[in-house]
């Protein structure tokens, strides 16, 4: 299939398709500016192993670390995703307070429901990491919360509040083929690269600084997706839902329901930017030029039912 852009410029097309590859940009310029202080305050211990390990990371980097097509520059691995996405896990599931998640064994059946949507999307042969990550799925019980959120290596926590409010289990597979899309592209590693740059991995490779691995997950609890990994989300929830029995533009639902609420302070699902307008004509621009079925197909009232269970 042929790589196409959408109104603001962006490359899209499907994963699986060799020919595709997000814009990359190789920008070192900023990784390796921010790398100077680091790197000469180690030099002072010992400039030979240290100039050493620079030149060898920066040619490993060059040449294999560095991961392009996952929406930009990684210089996290693949497994590097699902380790920190098990740590944040394990310190959000360590903090019932501020994540009340729901117990699996006493809402199997609301559990069960959530994952046969997520096996649906990853059964549409568009997700790269189907394999490698986990797509773990957990609810927290806050009715008054509009939020998803994906952690990286396909650990994904999804409110009450928001399943509440949408209307239909289409909307719902649109939201959660944003979220699984955000780990699947990797955004959170890739976020990190930019903001660590190369002297993150020189750190965690020297062992230079043991607090690291710490500032990274505390990185990630209040880590905010850019507009173009918002928009990139969105463009991939039509991407899988097209190959599901869901409508193609279910993401778009949420979006159109706040805005005919008036709703006042978006939730952070929705970030400040892009505006929720242009992300539904995205959305829905994306289906039609991409020819898929947007036909509303679940039962309502299966959906109601599944409500229902929640608390
Ligand atoms: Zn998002």
């Amino acid at each position: 299939m042929e790589r196409r852009q959408n109104k603001r410029g962006q490359v899209f097309g499907p994963s699986r398709d060799p020919k595709w590859q997000h814009n990359c940009y190789f920008n070192f310029f900023f990784p390796i500016e921010s790398n100077k202080k680091s790197s000469s305050q180690v030099t002072k211990q010992n400039p030979l192993n240290m100039r050493l390990t620079t030149i060898f990371l920066l040619t490993l980097m060059l040449f294999s670390s560095i991961s392009c097509g996952d929406s930009g520059v990684n210089i996290f691995s693949v497994q590097d995703d699902v380790m920190l996405g098990q740590q944040l896990r394990d310190e959000i599931l360590a903090d019932p307070e501020k994540y009340p998640v729901l117990d699996r064994n006493s809402y199997s059946s609301a559990y069960n429901y959530v994952q046969g949507v997520v096996n649906d999307i990853l059964a549409s042969g568009e997700i790269q990491y189907k394999d490698e990550f986990a797509w773990e799925i957990y609810l927290i019980d806050d009715p008054e919360t509009l939020n998803a959120f994906a952690a990286p290596g396909g650990y994904i926590f999804v409110y009450t509040g928001i399943l509440k409010f949408l209307d239909n289990k289409d909307d719902f597979a649109g939201v959660m083929g944003h979220e699984m899309a955000h780990a699947d592209r990797r955004h959170s590693t890739n976020q990190l690269t930019k903001q660590y740059g190369i002297s993150l991995l020189l750190s965690l490779v020297s062992g230079g600084d043991p607090n690291t691995l710490s500032q990274v997950l505390a990185s990630l609890v209040g880590l905010k997706f850019s507009r173009d990994h918002e928009s990139e989300a969105d463009e991939y929830s039509v991407i899988y839902l097209c190959e599901t029995p869901y409508a193609a533009n279910g993401a778009a639902s949420f979006f159109e329901k706040l805005i005919n609420q008036g709703t006042a302070s978006p939730p952070a699902f929705l970030s400040t930017h892009p505006n929720p307008d242009d992300r539904v004509s995205d959305i829905n621009m994306e289906a039609s030029e991409r020819g898929c079925d947007t036909t509303f197909n679940s039962s309502a009232s299966e959906w109601h039912n599944f409500q229902n269970l929640l608390p």
